[in-house]
């Protein structure tokens, strides 16, 4: 058996930490066999954050505001500064899109990775299987989704969110409208020329990437789009995506569950590495089904997630908020707070003072609607560490 690419394990995340090798990763990042870190699960669902990030790589290197890791890493808190401002508001459009119509459903021939388009098609393939995308890798499909086939960025954006382990409603929202053009309006274009510079060996030559950037620009602010490949009897390969966990041991319904413990530490998907706690102290982990009734997820990353609860939960809750907090109701909790919708809703009524993960920047009072505002603000600071 091939060990995992990403084991879910707070150790695997510093050891991750520790590898990275600021100037390499600056010289190479761009290209997608370059020197990424692989962090993004890890940071999704809380088994290390920004700050240990810093740490471990300040532990080996020079750092400070001009390190190109620590810019990117800005950019995460810049996404996360604007949903703590806005929360549902993420999903609206600051700015029209450039065409005026676009499809609401994913076209089957993209979904199963069939387009005709060497990248996209070898990129989503490795979505599929690996649960993460080269930065690259997304804008690319992300753009040829909006501007060359005309759907609807949300829709691209829901159907990614699902496949990827690091699936942050932040950072992917706000990804595809900036790829999109209506978060800064201005859409993000690319060309075969491009992908031949950041992916050599994937030949797009020839195909409907191969145009100018003028060609391009023309064909976004229009309302023409390319049609669908045809894909009859083509197997169908998109992993199914549900809004239920998948079988697991350790899970039962919070409306089955019995306290035994007059206090507990409670663990959600997105703070997965739980402080150093007493023997008496166990872990309950909660399932909240609203969430992902809307935000349904691939088996990987619910494997993902059970996976690194089971190791430190006595017991793993699925239910509603309602549910979830009648269940617990006399438990003395402690836990980590998220923006997440649904389970804020639950951590704020089950522990009303539970403080989010800690940050590296500031989060400015006043929304930053743009990053180099939000950066310029942040970086009058000293350096954090
Ligand atoms: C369309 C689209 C969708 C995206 N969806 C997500 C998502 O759901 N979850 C997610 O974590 N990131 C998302 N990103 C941002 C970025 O692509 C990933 O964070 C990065 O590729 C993760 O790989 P890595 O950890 O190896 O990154 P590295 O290059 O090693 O970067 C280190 C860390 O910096 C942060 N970071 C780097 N680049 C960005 C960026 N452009 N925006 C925000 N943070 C960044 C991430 O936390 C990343 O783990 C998206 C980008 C695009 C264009």
């Amino acid at each position: 058996m091939t060990a995992p690419l990403f084991p879910p394990t707070h150790s695997e995340a510093l050891a991750k930490a520790a590898a990275v090798d600021p100037e390499r990763y600056a010289r190479t990042r761009n290209a997608l066999t370059g020197d990424v870190s692989y962090l993004s699960p890890y940071l999704t669902h809380g088994l290390i954050d920004v700050p240990s990030v810093l740490q471990q790589v300040a532990a080996k290197h020079r750092i400070g505001w001009d390190t190109k890791f620590v810019f990117e890493l800005g950019w995460r808190e810049y996404f996360s500064h604007v949903w703590s401002h806005l929360n549902e508001g993420i999903w609206n459009e600051p700015h029209d899109p450039p065409a005026q119509r676009y499809a609401e459903t994913m076209p089957a021939d993209i979904v199963n990775a069939t387009t005709g388009v060497p990248i996209i098609d070898q990129q989503i393939r490795a979505l599929y299987s690996t649960g993460y995308l080269h930065n690259h890798a997304r804008m690319w499909i992300a753009s040829y989704v909006v501007h060359l086939r005309k759907v609807s960025w949300r829709a691209g954006a829901r159907w990614m969110y699902a496949h990827l382990l690091d699936g942050d409603l932040a950072s992917n929202t706000l990804s595809w409208q900036w790829v999109a053009g209506t978060w800064t309006g201005k859409p993000y274009l690319f060309n075969a020329e491009n992908v031949a510079r950041y992916a050599p060996g994937v030949d797009c030559r020839n195909t409907l990437i191969d145009q100018s950037y003028e060609a391009l620009g023309a064909f976004a602010y229009g309302n023409d789009f390319v049609k669908a490949a045809r894909i009859d009897g083509a197997q169908m390969i998109e992993p199914t995506v549900s809004a239920e966990p998948p079988k697991h041991p350790a899970i039962q319904r919070a409306t089955e569950f019995q306290a035994t413990s007059p206090r507990a530490w409670l663990m959600h998907p997105w703070a997965l590495h739980p402080p150093q706690l007493d023997a008496q102290t166990p872990v309950i982990g909660v399932i909240n089904s609203e969430f992902h009734a809307r935000y349904p997820w691939s088996e990987q990353r619910w494997r993902f997630v059970l996976d690194a609860m089971e190791i430190a939960c006595s017991h793993i809750l699925v239910g509603t908020t309602d549910e979830l907090t009648r269940a617990l109701k006399g438990v003395a909790l402690h836990a980590t707070q998220t923006l997440n919708p649904h389970y804020d809703d639950l951590i704020a009524r089950l522990v009303p003072l539970a403080p989010l993960p800690p940050r590296a920047f500031k989060n400015p009072n006043l929304l930053k609607r743009s990053f180099t505002s939000f950066w310029n603000h942040i970086n009058r600071e000293a350096f954090p560490l």
